[in-house]
């Protein structure tokens, strides 16, 4: 399979008539057109997904990571609260998101070999098969056949986002770790296709480099994946940097406008592509996409692992520049793992759902095929 690798690298001389076509479509506009690319967005959105929000949840496994990630508070050298979750508790973290009504679940781990092994994954997705019409996972990237056995035991989804596509930015970024390799990251989607994964999900963190940049090399992505992973439904995301611990600030802004915008590019140009939102961002703004092209959200997440039902408290510990020490507690913290990044929109799947239907989207917890089957 052709890696993306060389059509980033030549973007900036040689760009395709729909990426030419989508840099329009992010270039500063009036009110008034924005108003009509909303317009269009909303028809494109409700064409190719009728009026529905796929709710998934993250389920973060693990908090250990031996990447150095500036913006990102489960950083190495950050000395935070750690655990990474047995099976049987994640299970338990699993049957609270079940009674909540998920059926679509998302795995979330830091990038760490030792405790979140191919083999775990392999476990947790194994025991939590049997609940979940749809689970995906969102860790260290890994090579095609260390994928394979994650796919056979029932995950369908892969989700890995370029966090930059700015290689000089990128390198300033992550300074330590596995993570510094820019191209295995890059070509991590096609070795996940290759193993079998039918969900794949990419995205750019946005705050790190211009917002239009990162828009533009992520949708060159899409559409090379598109292209070549044609069996596969593809996701796009574009978080917004949040504040997490060890102090990191966007050093790029992004308005609501202009998030409003992008959405309404991405949905102009790939009609079919899923787009997430994930509580990073504001309920009023949440609810705003929701009209106009957003597909998947997530919803009442928590970004630490035990987050939900306090589990793996008993074997909680801080690490310092990446040795584990007593996870002794500081004024004011609380007994549980440290989370990844601060949540904006706080309120209860119910209630989102309930928001929803008051605007007319029918909220789906579990796998569309499935759905329509009635299964
Ligand atoms: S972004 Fe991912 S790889 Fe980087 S420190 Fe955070 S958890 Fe680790």
């Amino acid at each position: 399979m052709m890696s993306f690798v060389g059509i980033l690298d030549s973007l900036a001389l040689r760009k395709s008539e729909l990426i030419e076509r989508f840099e329009r479509l992010i270039a500063p506009t009036s009110d008034c057109e924005l108003e009509a690319m909303a317009q269009t967005s909303r028809t494109l959105t409700t064409q190719n997904f009728g009026r529905t929000m796929r709710l998934f949840a993250p389920l973060y496994l693990s908090n250990e990571c031996i990447n150095n990630c500036q913006y990102c508070g489960f950083s190495r050298d950050n000395p935070i609260l750690r655990v990474t979750l047995d099976v049987d508790e994640v299970v338990a973290e699993a049957q609270h998101l079940a009674r909540q009504g998920f059926r679509q679940i998302l795995l979330v781990a830091g990038e760490h070999p030792k405790f979140v092994s191919g083999n775990y994954l392999v476990e947790c997705v194994r025991a939590l098969a049997p609940d979940f019409s749809s689970i995906s996972i969102e860790v260290g990237p890994m090579d095609t056949e260390d994928y394979v056995p994650v796919v056979e035991a029932g995950a369908e989804g892969l989700v890995v986002y370029q966090e930059t596509y700015n290689r000089g930015v990128y390198a300033e970024m992550h300074t330590a770790g596995p993570k510094r390799d820019f191209n295995y990251r890059l070509d991590c989607a096609e070795r996940g296709y290759s193993a079998g994964f039918r969900r794949l999900g990419v995205g750019a963190l946005i705050g790190l480099s211009r917002w239009q940049d990162e828009a533009i090399a992520l949708a060159a992505h899409l559409e090379h994946l598109f292209k070549h992973c044609w069996q596969a439904q593809i996701s796009v995301s574009v978080p917004r940097l949040r504040p997490a611990a060890g102090g990191f600030r966007p050093v790029f802004a992004m308005a609501d406008r202009e998030v409003v915008q992008l959405v309404c590019a991405l949905r102009i140009t790939f009609p079919q592509v899923g787009i997430v939102l994930s509580t990073r961002e504001r309920a009023p703004l949440r609810d705003a996409l929701g009209l106009i092209g957003v597909t998947m959200m997530s919803a009442g997440s928590r970004t630490e692992p035990g987050g939900y039902t306090r589990q793996g408290r008993e074997h909680l510990h801080r690490t310092v520049r990446g040795r584990i020490v007593a996870a002794e507690y500081q004024d004011g913290e609380d007994e549980v793992a440290t989370g990844q990044f601060e949540i904006s929109d706080e309120r209860s799947p119910a209630e989102i759902a309930a928001v929803l239907r008051r605007c007319g989207i029918e909220p789906v917890w579990k796998d569309w095929d499935q759905a329509l089957c009635g299964a």
